[in-house]
């Protein structure tokens, strides 16, 4: 599947919060929604703040969403009418099948330091699911499932480094993780409050429902 692969920080100042695209700068004073917290562009300084509301607050949720998990529009429509079809609540069923996306996974489990680095490790083959690779990460993880960083990537640096880093951080209830072996288990599926997303789910869900 497609990927966007534009500029991301502006993606974070046109919403106006940290969207986490970038790994670990995202975490430091160079974060531009820290040094510039206004709209990208040539006029973005000058433009006063507008409450958003209506189809505006709908659409701003749906890419705000669709920018955390890297998804493009046309698969993460797939990802609605799936829900859509499912019995439960639509919104939590879109949110549970990008969190259980084998590239989340494996950013969740801390063996990249953002979703995007983590999709790389999964094209790039460098991860297993119940010992056996899989280069695809759009991978729908079920709940039983082992992964695990293949011994070739273990001593990549980026992989080290967002290992160490993770280590400061906590884990979602959801996965268990052997960082000396670089492994994770997923325990069950992940709940609403798993994926502590600042979106508002039943914004996409209206959007969609037009
Ligand atoms: Fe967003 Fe991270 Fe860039 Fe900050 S550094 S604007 S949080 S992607």
């Amino acid at each position: 599947m497609a990927r966007y692969t534009g500029p991301v920080c502006r993606l974070c100042r046109r919403d106006g919060l940290k969207l986490f695209l970038k790994g670990e700068k995202c975490f430091s004073g160079k974060c531009p929604v820290e040094k510039r917290n206004f709209a990208p562009g040539q006029h973005g300084k000058d433009r006063r703040p507008k409450k958003v509301v209506g189809y505006a607050l709908q659409l701003r949720e749906k890419q705000k969403t669709r920018r955390i998990y890297g998804v493009l529009e046309a698969q993460f429509r797939g990802y609605f009418e799936r829900a859509a079809r499912q019995p439960g609540i639509t919104g939590e069923l879109l949110i549970r099948q990008l969190e259980t996306r084998l590239d989340n996974v494996v950013f969740r489990c801390g063996f990249a330091t953002s979703r995007a680095q983590a999709r790389q490790l999964v094209r790039h083959g460098h991860i297993q699911v119940n010992g056996r690779k899989v280069n695809i990460p759009s991978f729908q993880v079920k709940p039983g499932a082992t992964l695990a960083v293949r011994e070739t990537a273990r001593k990549f640096a980026p992989v080290l480094h967002a290992r160490d880093m993770a280590s400061h951080q906590g884990l979602p209830g959801w996965l268990e993780v052997d960082r000396d072996q670089f492994s994770g288990r997923v325990l069950s599926l992940p709940s609403r409050e798993d994926a502590g997303l600042p979106v508002q789910e039943q914004m996409i869900v209206e959007l969609y429902s037009k």
